[in-house]
């Protein structure tokens, strides 16, 4: 099943998100929508990591590729459901 027209906006969202970048609606929003979807929510907590990991080595590791291939592993996961 694709995902809703929400979710794609919460999704492009969550570095703003994670790092305060957005207007205070917009987090309230995405807030809102983390809450009430668990694979957005999901993505949001491993985007965290990412970004932990990425300062914790200096910025050494790129976040993209971390970040595609997390997201493969969260589409594997998607499909089973
Ligand atoms: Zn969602």
């Amino acid at each position: 099943m694709a995902h809703k027209a929400e979710c794609e906006e919460a999704l492009d969202r969550l570095f703003e998100y994670i790092d305060n970048e957005l207007p205070d609606d917009e987090l309230i929003r995405i807030g809102e929508h983390l809450k009430s979807c668990p694979p957005c929510e999901a993505e949001h907590k491993i985007n965290e990591k990412i970004k932990r990991m990425v300062h914790s080595t200096g910025g050494e590791v790129a976040p993209g590729d971390l970040r595609s291939r997390v997201l493969a592993t969260i589409r594997e996961a998607r499909t089973v459901e």
